[in-house]
């Protein structure tokens, strides 16, 4: 059977403590029925299949899955888009880790679906008419096999960190200008994001803080969970969609309270005295790193 490699469920729980969506690493049953796919690991695969025959996927194969699906960022296809545009600009420029990436498909204007291959060369240009339209509202990344035990997240990291930039190569400044927008575009998506910010609960008053350190940091606290803006929200989220009170919770666990509007904090406050739904001690529903 196909199973989820623990650098790939890595990077997936890192694209979530990021404000992302995992829509996943082992392939579904449409993808076991057509037996192609980098979802898939050996014992799943048609012995013709495409994700098994370069030299490096033949040196790897193994029951492993090797790609991984991408969704909204910040509840935002827009910013899966910058995000995405970005990720293929750094396997154009062969940046750290991306040799290990095979192939990326994805839209750069929710119209079109283009594919990236590192087998047609390292600067190839993408081709539209090779994969079908869901890659309009999600990203699929697939990783040569051979890099399996691989760490992965040090490829999307540098998105968001924007002072690691690397400057000084040819096209450093356009990656740059990418970036920034799409840090831009996060920020405000994660603090203003139309749809959840209708009762006006999240507020933006953190969007000045550079490093996304809202609270319960990591930062010389020996048991702590480094939230950035958007997981602070998406963490309140996940608390008010559940009504949950949270009082149990350790605190060394908890994104702190700036990213709410006083409509926000009266809410959590109002679960914290009346809900009888709690939390439980170790409650991290975005399964956030916990610095031990
Ligand atoms: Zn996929």
């Amino acid at each position: 059977m196909t199973y989820s490699p623990p650098t790939l469920r890595d990077l997936a729980r890192y694209w979530v403590s990021k404000g992302g969506v995992n829509l996943g690493v082992v392939g579904d049953t449409r993808h076991q029925v057509l037996g192609r796919s980098y979802h898939l690991g050996r014992s799943n695969l048609r012995t013709d299949a495409y994700s098994r025959q370069t030299t490096r996927d033949r040196a790897g194969l193994t029951d492993a899955a090797s790609a991984i699906d991408l969704g909204r960022l910040n509840g935002s296809l827009g910013h899966l888009r910058t995000f995405s545009v970005w990720l293929v600009k750094q396997c154009q420029a062969n940046r750290p880790g991306t040799s290990d990436i095979r192939e990326v498909i994805y839209t750069d204007d929710g119209k079109r679906v283009l594919r990236w291959d590192r087998e047609r060369g390292v600067k190839s240009a993408p081709r539209t008419g090779e994969a079908d339209n869901s890659h309009l509202t999600h990203t699929h990344v697939s990783f040569y096999r051979d890099s399996e035990k691989r760490p992965k997240v040090g490829v999307f990291a540098p998105y968001f960190a924007p002072n690691e930039l690397a400057a000084g190569d040819d096209d450093g400044a356009a990656v740059q200008a990418t970036k920034i927008i799409g840090f831009a575009g996060r920020i405000l998506g994660a603090v203003l994001p139309e749809e959840d910010n209708t009762e006006g609960l999240f507020s933006g008053s953190a969007t000045n803080d550079e490093v996304l350190i809202v609270g319960g940091t990591a930062a010389g606290n020996p048991n702590g969970v480094t939230f950035t803006v958007a997981s602070a929200v998406a963490w309140w989220k996940e608390v008010f969609a559940a009504g949950l009170n949270v009082t149990k919770v350790r605190p060394t666990l908890l994104p702190g309270s700036k990213v709410l509007t006083e409509a926000g904090l009266a809410k959590a406050r109002a679960l914290a005295t009346s809900s009888t739904d709690f939390a439980p001690e170790d409650y991290n529903p975005l399964g956030l790193e916990v610095v031990a």
